[in-house]
């Protein structure tokens, strides 16, 4: 496993820190990684509420939706774009040598190459409840989780194709 050293400055967590609540259950993630899966949830779909829509810096939520399309759906073009605008180089201090950022996107940036080559992105996942769709880490052996929680989206959605069963049509 190939792991990078972040450069402390800037600071990816502090730079986040006003505008993400980390910690919120289900599904909360190791480390760092908890910071960036509280970003994804600041668009609550669950809620319906978007907790950067008014006050962030609209980079942010550049940021976040772009973070969004590559994690759940998929798609790295919106975040390649952004990521070809922010640099990222490697400076050899007393204590090694450590990736430095230019700007706080491309720190977090970095922490998404270190999240991805740690095999720990891959890991977080958006609820497959479509009324839930929160992002959580699925921290099971086989990454074969589908939903938030099993106790509360996965009854729901088991319950759902049960009824639909019931009266005759497809799963
Ligand atoms: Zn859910």
């Amino acid at each position: 496993m190939v792991t990078t050293m972040l450069d402390a400055v800037p600071d990816v967590k502090e730079w986040l820190s006003p505008w993400v609540q980390t910690g919120a259950e289900p599904g909360i993630a190791p480390d760092g990684l908890e910071h960036l899966r509280a970003l994804l949830n600041t668009d609550n779909r669950f809620a319906g509420l978007d907790t950067l829509k008014t006050t962030a810096p609209s980079a942010l939520r550049t940021l976040r939706d772009a973070l969004r399309a590559f994690i759940v759906e998929g798609n790295p073009a919106p975040l390649d774009a952004l990521a070809a605008g922010h640099r990222l180089s490697v400076r050899v201090g007393a204590s090694g040598p450590v990736l430095a950022a230019d700007d706080e996107t491309a720190a977090l940036l970095a922490m998404v190459f270190d999240e991805y080559r740690a095999g720990r992105l891959q890991r977080l996942k958006a609820c497959a409840n479509p009324d839930c769709q929160w992002v959580y880490f699925d921290g099971s052996r086989n990454r074969s989780g589908r939903w938030c929680s099993m106790n509360e989206c996965g009854d729901v959605m088991k319950a759902r194709s049960y009824r639909r069963r019931a009266r005759g049509e497809d799963a």
